[in-house]
């Protein structure tokens, strides 16, 4: 039997951190609109069940807090709806597809931010010019666009696409992350759109890129890795603590 207290408590816990990916990446001005989603997948409610929380439709990122997300299941049908909104069922199912492949993702992040886009749009994709991008580094993975995606049969590709990496380029549509929790999905989600930026500008001097030696970039996302499994064991991240208390000073109500 599960415990329901205990679940109880990591649902609490979910829903704050969910809420704070969604303020967080408005706050960083990587929203578009209501568009795209990060979802979360919820305790198992002890009937063997799927569940994932998913923003409200037509929110924006900001308006989203802990008590307003939708709960759905697997196919994205509505199970409690606070807001009463509905989602964007469409726009769930390539996070579903991920949820259900990959176990190990408790959140899948998505995004379309300007320098996230660029990337995708260049065929080289994310190159390893310094010590953000190095973290990347043959952990990325690419799925080519079909058009916007509301054809079931796209998830089959898209997941044998993803494999077992973190992060894939959308090409020419922008950038998918997922995360063992909210938290890792979100600061990868962070690093990445940090890393395109300064591809971009660093592209745009007219200079000459110093890309890193495919060794060394191989041994930086190495030792990110390691950070990132430690931080994951640990069930301690300052990192995270510190953006929630950048949320407690901007925007408390994310939590409510
Ligand atoms: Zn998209």
């Amino acid at each position: 039997m599960p415990d329901g207290r205990a679940d109880a408590d990591a649902e609490t816990a979910i829903r704050r951190d969910l809420a704070a990916a969604y303020r967080l990446i408005a706050l960083f001005g990587m929203d578009d609109g209501i568009y795209t989603h990060i979802s979360a997948r919820l305790p198992d409610a002890g009937d063997g069940g799927h569940r994932f929380l998913l923003n409200p439709f037509g929110l924006r990122f900001d308006e989203v807090t802990a008590a307003n997300l939708v709960t759905v299941d697997q196919d994205g049908t509505v199970v409690d709806d606070p807001y009463g909104a509905g989602v964007n069922a469409a726009g769930f199912t390539i996070h579903s597809a991920v949820h259900m492949a990959r176990p190990d993702a408790l959140c899948v992040l998505h995004t379309h931010t300007v320098a996230g886009v660029a990337v995708s749009s260049v065929e080289e994709g994310l190159l390893p010019l310094n010590q953000w991008s190095a973290q990347f580094h043959d952990r990325v993975a690419f799925h080519d666009y079909e058009g916007i995606a509301l054809d079931l049969s796209e998830r089959e590709r898209l997941i044998a696409d993803l494999g077992d990496r973190q992060v894939m380029i959308l090409r020419n549509h922008g950038m998918l992350t997922c995360g063992r929790s909210v938290a890792e999905a979100t600061k990868l989600a962070l690093n990445l759109e940090r890393s395109c930026k300064a591809q971009v500008a660093a592209l745009s001097m007219g200079l000459t890129p110093r890309r890193l030696a495919p060794a060394l970039a191989a041994h930086t996302a190495g030792q990110y890795a390691a950070f990132y499994d430690a931080t994951e064991a640990s069930g301690d991240d300052p990192e995270w603590r510190a953006h929630l208390r950048l949320l407690d000073a901007r925007c408390p109500d994310y939590k409510s």
